[in-house]
């Protein structure tokens, strides 16, 4: 199946903070795989903006540079390289200053599609909303990309959200989670919004639990002493996972438009209870010695009192009438097994069996997998072939994306590129909405804040592990158990 590239209306695309990590890693080459599949008209231009004083010719070596390490070798061809380089240029600017707001306007033209990609430290944003304002860069016609994390805490959100609000209409805003714009994440919405099948039996009633699992086989690295101040509630739940959740918990929307999905999602939101402590384990992973891979946290995080959770699992309920009774299952950390994220629909029992032997028996699982090799898998009962009476076995129904849609899959485009598309088509779809950040920080902030009130300290768990022991007792305690963290 060849997937159909519809060109999107011509645009200045602005990266502020071109030169950083994730402009190069995946902004650039993102925006490269969209020129290739042909989407980009010819007068789509991408105009790169940070402090370093560079040369045009210079950015665009950098670039290069980008697209050489972070492209698959079989999509680089020079000539559409030398066709992409020749839609970009730079100017150096100041969020902070006054230096090159007035080369960057010049730079831009006026009645184009006009987006500016907020990849700069998060302490910036509200400045740069406001700089953008101030030199009349806003024009109706703009809008705004804004990277992750937004706020640490409900009155950090608000308080951006009040000065992105100052400058920007909420429909300019676009603020960004990559999880969303993953191609199994869509699919989600498709498998229960474009099918009979499944939505009779989305509900309490025929769902026993969910387990969303995001795992990373990586420390935190060079980041420690960032991710020290924020932790795995904050850079991974109250985001990424509570967004996976709302996409499986949310009721129909009445139609696939960006305000209706909202609307749902943020009710979900809001229908998450408190967690009380024994639903919560945190968890620091340490290194054995001699550590294979790395160190372990507190010296990775460079703060050797560090009460801050590399892994964290919880057991969330949502109260309503869909889903009382069928707990929710997060789980996310570093240094775990392996890297993959998945998210997991167990099915309850059939009423009664009429199978003598039911030895076979397991439970309907339907698993979304977000990484790596998006999919879906339905897990099935069929009796197992051959002669020799009725025995039972599952069998997985796969549906791989990337042998279903693409020769080896690298026709998928990845989260960044797909939404950097939406913001210039306009569609929020899959964006988070002001409320719907307020509110997930409203149900996280108390959670933090009890488990600081009481000093709690994370529990170690081995790097390479599955994570911390009292999280398997988090299953086990409910008849339950995890699966098995693998790629
Ligand atoms: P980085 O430190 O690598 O890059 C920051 C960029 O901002 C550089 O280009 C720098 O020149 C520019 N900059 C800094 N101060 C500036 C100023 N005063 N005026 C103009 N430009 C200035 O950071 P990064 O890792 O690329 O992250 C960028 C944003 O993306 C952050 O908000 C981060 O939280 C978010 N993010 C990054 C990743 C990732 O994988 N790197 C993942 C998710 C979210």
């Amino acid at each position: 199946m060849v997937s159909r590239v519809i060109p999107v209306d011509p645009f200045d695309l602005v990266v502020i903070g071109a030169t950083g990590d994730l402009a190069q890693r995946k902004i650039l080459p993102g925006l490269y795989r969209r020129h290739l599949a042909g989407q980009m008209p010819p007068e789509a231009r991408i105009l790169g903006a940070a402090r370093s004083d560079l040369t045009e010719a210079a950015f665009r070596a950098m670039v290069a540079d980008a697209l050489a390490a972070h492209v698959d070798a079989a999509k680089q061809h020079p000539a559409e390289i030398a066709a992409f380089l020749k839609r970009i240029g730079y100017v150096a600017i100041d969020v902070s200053g006054a230096a090159g707001w007035g080369a960057l306007k010049a730079a831009l033209r006026p009645d184009v599609v006009r987006a500016f990609y907020f990849s700069v430290a998060p302490g910036l944003f509200g400045e740069l909303a406001e700089r953008l304002h101030e030199h009349g860069l806003a024009t109706p016609q703009t809008r705004i990309v804004v990277e992750k994390p937004f706020g640490r805490d409900l009155a950090s959100a608000r308080a951006l959200n009040a000065t992105l609000a100052a400058h920007f209409a909420e429909h300019q805003i676009y603020r960004i989670d990559h999880y969303l714009g993953k191609e199994t994440v869509q699919n989600l919405m498709a498998v229960r919004f474009a099918n009979i099948l499944f939505e009779p039996l989305w509900n309490a009633q025929y769902i026993d639990h969910v387990q969303i699992t995001v795992a990373e086989a990586v420390g935190v690295g060079g980041r420690g002493a960032y991710y020290d101040k924020s932790g795995a509630m904050r850079d991974m739940v109250q985001n990424h996972m509570l967004q996976l959740l709302c996409l499986i918990a949310m009721e129909p929307p009445w139609h696939f438009d960006p305000d209706a999905v909202r609307d749902e999602k943020l009710k979900v939101i809001r229908a998450l209870q408190p967690v009380p402590a024994p639903d919560i384990v945190r968890g620091q992973y340490v290194a054995r010695d001699p550590a294979p891979g790395g160190a372990g946290y507190l010296h990775d995080a460079g703060n050797p009192a560090s009460r801050t959770e590399s892994y964290i699992a919880l057991k969330v309920h949502v109260a309503n009438w869909r889903w009382t009774g069928t707990p929710f299952y997060l789980r996310t950390g570093k240094r775990l097994r392996a890297r993959t994220s998945e998210i997991a629909i167990t099915f309850k029992e059939p009423p009664h069996s009429i199978f003598d032997d039911a030895r076979g028996w397991r439970e309907n699982v339907l698993v979304i997998r977000l990484q790596p090799n998006e999919g879906i898998n339905l897990k099935v009962m069929i009796k197992e072939p051959g002669p020799g009476g009725m025995r039972l076995v599952q069998v997985p129904l796969d549906m791989s994306f990337a042998t279903a849609l693409g020769e080896d899959g690298t026709d998928i485009p990845d989260a960044y590129e797909r939404l950097i598309m939406d913001v210039i088509r306009g569609n929020q779809t899959l964006f988070m909405r002001g409320d719907e950040v307020e509110a997930a920080w409203a149900w996280t902030d108390p959670i933090i804040a009890a488990w600081e009130a009481r000093g709690d300290r994370p529990q170690p768990y081995d790097a390479g592990s599955s994570g911390p022991e009292d999280a398997l007792m988090l299953m086990h305690r409910d008849g339950r158990r995890w699966r098995e963290i693998r790629e």
